[in-house]
């Protein structure tokens, strides 16, 4: 299957935009973020394992989230387009993506946002207990105050939002970013996108890449 990699910093937009191109062009998108937030949720034995490293904002071990991601993407039709957001995360998931039989990465789209406006988004982030969608404080306000503009669920604050935990995850990701990006950059179609604008200009500068 034809999968494209988001990468990026926390808080750079890549679940906003994946949720709009899964919602309006038929792209499956797969979060692996989301995926351990259910888990924990629901208590499963991956959910058991992960939760201290995301409640500290550290990375879950690769062991576990390769086998997460491995599993997910063998249950999805061969002729989908995959988008994945948060995977890979280091070299090593991204060799093991390259390993896995069933997918094949034609795109790594790069997003690209300024540190201090990214703590200002993931400090002012609120998420909809219920469907996921994200809003912002200031910059994209629902249309009710702490109600979801899409299914009315509660907006909330994800606990790994708080600016202490925010700080040690940008940590976490300058630690393993630039090897990833020397991995894309020197072995596939790696395209980068300024992703300090606003949701539909980013939109429309990855339908160009993507379509
Ligand atoms: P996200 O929703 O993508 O910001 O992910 C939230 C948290 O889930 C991260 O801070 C990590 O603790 C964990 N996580 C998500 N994706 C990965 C991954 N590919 N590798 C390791 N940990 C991950």
């Amino acid at each position: 299957m034809g999968t494209i990699v988001f990468l990026g910093p926390p808080g750079s937009g890549k679940g906003t935009q994946a949720k709009l191109l899964a919602d309006r062009y038929g792209f499956v998108h797969l979060s692996t973020g989301d995926m351990l937030r259910r888990a924990i949720k629901d208590q499963t034995p991956v959910g058991v394992k992960a939760k201290g490293f995301v409640e500290r904002g550290d990375l879950v071990p690769d062991g576990i989230i390769i086998e997460l991601i491995s599993s997910c993407l063998s249950s999805i039709a061969r002729q989908s387009k995959v988008i994945l957001d948060g995977f890979p995360r280091t070299v090593a998931q991204a060799e093991a993506l390259d390993g896995s039989s069933t997918t094949e990465v034609s795109k790594a789209v790069n997003f690209t946002v300024p540190e201090d406006i990214l703590i200002e988004r993931l400090t002012g982030r609120r998420v909809c207990s219920k469907c996921g969608d994200s809003f912002h404080l200031v910059f994209i306000p629902p249309k009710s105050p702490g109600v979801c503009d899409r299914c009315h669920g509660n907006l909330v604050q994800r606990n790994d939002d708080s600016e202490r935990v925010v700080r040690n995850r940008l940590e976490v990701f300058r630690s393993q970013n630039q090897g990833l990006l020397d991995y894309y950059s020197n072995h596939r179609k790696f395209v980068g996108v300024d992703a300090n604008q606003s949701v539909d200009s980013i939109q429309s500068e990855l339908l160009k890449i993507l379509l």
